[in-house]
């Protein structure tokens, strides 16, 4: 049972006590190095399934995917309007209120320094979410240890990545990742973009395929969305993707949903 002023929550399988006093005074003097912050949503009930959060968007990602919904965020800036120390502050008055903190970008493993974020979240008696395309694997693996769950992107056939992403052997960094994250007991939703002008059915089949191999059997495909999508061409060639094509990865992949 917890004190007044305080309140209990379950961390990594342990019940842990937190105080207002606690999160207040153990703000991290390391927050202040931290990556800028390139947007903060207060709240959000769709980063972390099934868990209420707020969103923190970081800045910078060596990826240039065509359909990227937060172009703005691709080149750092180097500048934020919100400092970290502040929006820890700001999560110790959010105690009860809010389950967790969702980490997105740009690119948020981009900043080794993203760790210590990660485990000041943690410690304040919040869950983590990392939003990722894998494509740090060393930086990503150390994150690991502080992630309560981890949206990871399948961007495309190992053959094709550097057609999506831009980068070159992004494919292989990314399988790097992923066996990483699989190699750990962290909870994570695997998931890929569709878009028929970037991924065709047999992109998509050689994608069921290699989760397959993987042991994956869960796989959420996104319908492309529009919203912040500066390629008009993409914007206006959309099509879901048909159900014919959904029997055929399900064959590979037992549990598909469509987003
Ligand atoms: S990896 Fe994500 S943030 Fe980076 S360009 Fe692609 S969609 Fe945008």
């Amino acid at each position: 049972m917890s004190r007044p002023g305080s309140w209990i929550r379950k961390c990594r399988g342990r019940c842990i006590e937190v105080t207002m006093s606690t999160v207040v005074t153990t703000v991290d003097t390391r927050l202040h190095t931290l990556p800028p912050v390139g947007g903060f949503a207060r709240f959000s009930a769709v980063d972390y399934p099934g868990h209420l959060c707020a969103v923190i968007y970081t800045q910078g990602c060596p990826c240039r995917c065509r359909y990227c919904h937060n172009p703005h965020l691709q080149r750092g800036c180097g500048q934020s309007g919100i400092s970290w120390p502040a929006i820890m502050s700001w999560l110790a008055n959010r105690a009860g209120l809010l389950d967790a903190v969702a980490f997105c970008g740009g690119e948020p493993t981009a900043h080794k320094s993203l760790q210590a974020a990660l485990q000041q979240v943690r410690d304040s008696g919040f869950g983590t979410a990392l939003h990722t395309s894998g494509i740090y694997p060393y930086n990503f693996s150390n994150m690991l240890p502080y992630t309560d769950w981890v949206a990871f992107d399948i961007k495309a056939p190992l053959a094709r990545y550097a057609d999506v992403t831009g980068v070159p052997g992004s494919g292989i960094r990314v399988q790097n990742s992923v066996e990483r994250m699989l190699s750990r007991n962290v909870a994570y939703e695997i998931r890929t973009t569709v878009h028929p002008a970037i991924l065709d059915a047999s992109d998509l089949v050689t994608i069921a395929r290699w989760l397959k191999l993987l042991g994956i059997s869960n796989w959420v495909l996104q319908s492309f969305n529009p919203a912040g999508c500066v390629n008009a061409g993409l914007v206006t060639s959309y099509a879901p993707i048909d159900r014919e094509l959904l029997d055929k990865l399900r064959e590979h992949v037992q549990n598909i949903l469509v987003r």
